[in-house]
């Protein structure tokens, strides 16, 4: 089976389902292939910051998503010992320090505004397989395997790796990719909050570990534990309320809902942690972005921003180049000048804060 489209993004996650959004509202003609077969199922960077908030207005995205999934956070705190001992404030009086959006509901918001759109497709359940390129070297479009299991060939102008930190598409481009571990690992998991819970980011060290809460849209607190870097197996063979009373020591008001909800190992999701530099981001008729381009830690929540960030600058080069019809190239590298210098400083302020993490405890 073949198909003809302008675009083809790889990666239904939020760069690629933004960069969908931006340009197929713009009259381009789109196709999204997305390897889950429901959009945003699993656990990622929820929250978005002053930079991520600022495309979403921009875009008048906000206003489209279900209110009860937007939850603003009040401030940050950092907690000893059971008390605050530094909090951090919005800049603004009608400000908040993050904005908690489920990515199932910004993804859903998204592709529901694009539902009508006869110029856009999506394809859940899809994997990229390869890619097509001409005689030139020049990327002519992928090859994927569809829900159904048939093979599939989509050729466009552009391909958009946005598939995230393992990319498929750059692995087939044959991008180098730099990546380092920070000494650490994270461990997720979701309780719902107990009656009062206020909506606020809390981080502590506890035992010698850094816990970090984050309120969540719906009612739920989202619980991260630092654990050494690769220790999860070890960690495994260990029972897991060496975790849970940790976290019930620090935040005795957590304690029933804790018991409840998290009853196993099965409980948890890990994520290794590390950051990345994609040596480029584009290739002729290429390009990558978000996680793809760049993989950051947690520590900021910069990567979900990052990543919208990168669709809204990548979204008005291809436009530029449609409607003039450049070279595909010179907009697609345009991409990486305006944005790999503001991306690497958010990773260097990530490896500060991390260094300087026991800092905020510092009375
Ligand atoms: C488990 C987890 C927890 C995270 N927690 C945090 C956090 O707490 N704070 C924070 O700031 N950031 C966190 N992140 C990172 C944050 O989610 C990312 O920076 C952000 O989602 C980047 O968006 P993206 O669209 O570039 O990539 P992603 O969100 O990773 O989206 C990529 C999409 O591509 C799809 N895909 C992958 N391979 C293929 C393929 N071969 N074919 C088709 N589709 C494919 C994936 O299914 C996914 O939907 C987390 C990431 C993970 C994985």
């Amino acid at each position: 089976m073949q198909r003809h489209t302008e675009i083809c993004i790889a990666g239904g996650g939020p760069a690629g389902t933004l960069l969908a959004y931006l340009l197929a509202r713009r009259g381009a003609e789109v196709v999204l292939v997305e390897k889950q077969p429901v959009p945003g199922p699993s656990f990622r960077g929820e929250i978005i910051n002053a930079d991520g908030e600022s495309v979403l207005r921009k875009h008048g995205i906000l206003d489209k998503i279900n209110p009860e999934a937007v939850l603003p956070l009040l401030r940050l705190e950092y907690w000893e010992n059971r008390k605050i001992v530094k909090t951090i404030f919005p800049d603004h009086a009608d400000g908040n320090v993050g904005i908690h959006i489920p990515q199932a509901d910004l993804l859903h918001a998204l592709l529901n505004e694009m539902k009508s759109y006869s110029n856009f497709t999506y394809l859940p359940g899809t994997m990229v397989r390869g890619l097509l390129q001409n005689e030139e070297g020049t990327y002519t479009g992928v090859k994927v395997r569809t829900a159904d299991g048939s093979l599939l060939t989509i050729h466009s102008q552009v391909v958009v790796g946005a598939d995230g930190r393992y990319s498929s598409v750059r692995k087939y481009a044959g991008i180098p990719v730099n990546s380092a571990g920070h000494g650490y690992d994270l461990l997720w998991a979701r309780i719902p909050a107990p009656q009062g819970w206020e909506p606020v980011m809390c981080s502590t060290i506890q035992n010698g570990q850094q816990l970090h809460l984050f309120t969540q849209a719906r009612g739920y607190v989202q619980i991260g534990w630092n654990i050494a870097e690769d220790s999860y197996k070890e960690l495994r063979k260990r029972p897991f309320e060496e975790l849970t009373q940790t976290l019930i020591e620090a935040f005795p008001k957590l304690e029933d809902s804790v018991r409840q909800h998290i009853t196993s190992w099965q409980d948890f999701v890990l994520l290794d942690i590390f950051s990345s530099k994609s040596e480029r981001w584009a290739q002729p008729g290429l390009v990558l972005i978000g996680d793809a381009a760049h993989t950051m830690t947690p520590t900021g929540a910069f990567g979900l921003n990052e990543a919208l960030r990168d669709a809204d600058v990548l979204h008005e080069e291809i436009l530029n180049c449609l409607s003039q019809n450049k070279e595909t190239l010179t907009s697609l590298e345009r991409l990486e000048q305006r944005r790999r210098g503001d991306v690497e400083r958010r990773q260097r302020e990530q490896v500060d804060m991390e260094l300087t993490y026991a800092q905020n405890f510092n009375n």
